[in-house]
């Protein structure tokens, strides 16, 4: 049996290894982050994901998963080390890449086996796997021989216990066959298919798929603009586009653009590492481009809608980046927010599992309702900007009866058309026609 090592407990870490010491690993996470570590011993996880808490507990018990903060503890005897700590935008932009290279020196410090495997789940640009490998090799005190392997994550948070197990493809990019081998061995029992291909196609097929994920949501978003101006439902046509096969209805859903600590930071390093490559990525420019305007759409309705936004009171529904997840990181509600604070409108938000993340990254520039009914009372208009189920069933009748004069800008196209008609509600979405 292999050692597994995981460092980095965040979303991916943790899931990755959650998921792998389900199917019969014995898996070591290794996490700097000393309150993490300790809140990971008492079987709760440090963010919200659905199964999560059951799954960790799970194999806590079963001795099958085991959390230090100890780097030296984590990596003596570990064959297989995965390295999934955060690859993060610095504020110019660009991929941060000291957690990785951090990573790298502790298994060239740390690891006491001769052979190991490396295994790169964060997602890093072409060619930093090499020097991952470098790296190691410079730092090496025990290990004699060492391969790397890139096996990109495409969990998506929400969901992402369902997406290890069910996932539609698990990609191994190493330039040893048998390394390959053994990390394929490992994800067998996932009975997912497995693409087994070179280092650098491997690392720059995480990228393109999320390149072209994004590219799907901002055409999307950029359609229902037009569909406003000449009648059409973008709802009706992405359903109708989805239908083809070769189209398909995924990431088809018109909203406020998209957030997460992923797509637009993956986007952005495509970018620079085309730029760096003498390429031009004009299509990739364009989606980014989109998606920086689509943050602004309900804010704009909302001006068209009142004149001057100075001094109403808002509620917002909705703070994580999308539902299923207290993540907030870059998510478009928070952006949406700030805008509105710089018109003089001043915030009351819910979220049903976001909002203590919320209140670390912004404090009290707004207030927190602990409920919908609390935030929308007394309110001159409602912001949806994140679909949990909890938002979009919420009774509209509920609108008309706790606002005076109620007023949605619904980023999520929550509603259908239909029912919101039967309500003295005005009423505005993405990509459709407004009621009022
Ligand atoms: P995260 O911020 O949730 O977790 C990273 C963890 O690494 C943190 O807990 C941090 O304390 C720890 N860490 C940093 N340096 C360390 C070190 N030297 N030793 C031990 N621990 C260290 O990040 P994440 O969301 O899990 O993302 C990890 C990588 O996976 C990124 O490259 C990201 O792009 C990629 N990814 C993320 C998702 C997602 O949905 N979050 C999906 C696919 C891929």
């Amino acid at each position: 049996m292999n050692n597994i090592t995981i460092i980095g407990a965040g979303h991916v870490g943790l899931i990755t290894g959650v998921c792998l010491s389900d199917i019969g690993h014995h898996v070591t996470c290794c996490d700097l982050d000393q309150e993490k570590v300790d809140q990971l011993h008492t079987g709760i996880s440090p963010f919200y994901e659905p199964g999560l808490d059951e799954l960790l507990k799970k194999n806590v018990n079963n001795h099958r998963l085991f959390f230090t903060n100890s780097p030296e503890k984590a990596l003596s005897d570990a064959d297989i080390i995965y390295i999934a700590v955060g690859t993060p935008k610095q504020l110019n932009g660009d991929i941060d890449l000291t957690s990785i290279y951090k990573a790298a020196r502790m298994i060239g410090e740390y690891a006491t086996k001769h052979d190991v495997i490396v295994v790169t789940k964060s997602t890093v640009p072409v060619g930093t796997n090499t020097v991952i490998k470098q790296i190691i090799q410079k730092t090496a005190r025990k290990i004699r021989n060492m391969t790397i392997v890139s096996n990109p994550e495409f969990l998506r948070e929400g969901s992402a216990i369902r997406d290890v197990f069910y996932a539609d493809r698990i990609i191994v990019g190493s330039d040893c066959p048998e390394s390959a081998a053994i990390i394929e061995e490992i994800n067998k029992p996932f009975n997912v298919p497995i693409f087994s291909t070179d280092l650098h196609s491997a690392e720059m097929i995480k990228y393109s798929s999320n390149a072209f994920l994004a590219m799907k949501i901002s055409f999307i978003n950029e359609l229902a603009h037009l569909c406003e101006k000449v009648g059409a439902d973008i709802e009706e046509v992405a359903v109708g586009m989805g239908l083809d096969s070769r189209i398909g209805g995924q990431f088809l859903k018109a909203g406020i653009g998209y957030g997460g600590s992923c797509f637009p930071k993956d986007t952005h390093a495509m970018l620079k590492m085309s730029e760096e490559a003498g390429e031009k990525l004009d299509i990739l420019k364009a989606v980014m481009n989109v998606n920086r305007r689509q943050h602004d759409v309900l804010v704009e309705k909302a001006k068209n809608y009142f004149g001057s936004l100075k001094g109403k009171r808002a509620a917002v529904l909705g703070l994580s980046f999308k539902p299923n997840t207290d993540d907030i990181r870059e998510s478009p509600s928070i952006l949406i927010i700030n805008e509105l604070l710089k018109n003089g409108v001043s915030i009351t938000a819910y979220d049903p599992k976001a909002m203590e993340n919320t209140k670390k990254m912004i404090g009290e520039k707004i207030q927190y309702a602990a409920s919908i009914e609390e935030t929308l009372t007394d309110t001159d208009m409602v912001f949806i900007h994140t679909d949990w189920d909890e938002i979009k069933t919420f009774p509209l009748s509920q609108y008309e009866k706790l606002m005076n004069k109620p007023v949605i800008f619904d980023g999520r196209n929550c509603y259908s058309l239909n029912r919101v008609s039967a309500y003295k509600i005005d009423y505005f979405s993405i990509g459709r026609q407004p009621h009022f």
